[in-house]
């Protein structure tokens, strides 16, 4: 049995779930609709990831499976970053009076 603090970003099931997707699915971001080329460097923002649709804490609040591959979308890594920080509710900038 996963557990919700282990699942859906490590371990053996997580890593069958991304050979799955980068075997199966067509080498498009699911944010821009543009091609990934799956050559390039993991830390290249044009490279690919596994990103989860929905959105991991959206899973794990359902009950979810987030190392099901059905729950993942290829995705380009600048996109998925750029994504991630409008999910977040942290602003980035803090604002300050002069
Ligand atoms: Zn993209």
């Amino acid at each position: 049995m996963p557990t919700a603090k282990s699942a859906g970003r490590s371990g053996a099931r997580w890593r069958a779930a991304v050979a799955q997707l980068k075997r199966e699915a067509p080498l498009i971001c699911h944010y821009c609709g543009e091609a990934i080329d799956q050559s390039l460097h993991y830390l290249h923002p044009q490279a690919w990831q596994a990103d989860h649709v929905p959105p991991l804490p959206v899973l794990v609040a359902r009950g979810d499976d987030p190392d099901d591959v059905q729950w993942l979308r290829p995705a380009h890594r600048r996109c998925n970053i750029v994504a991630g920080n409008k999910k977040s509710p942290t602003p980035v900038v803090a604002s300050k009076r002069w």
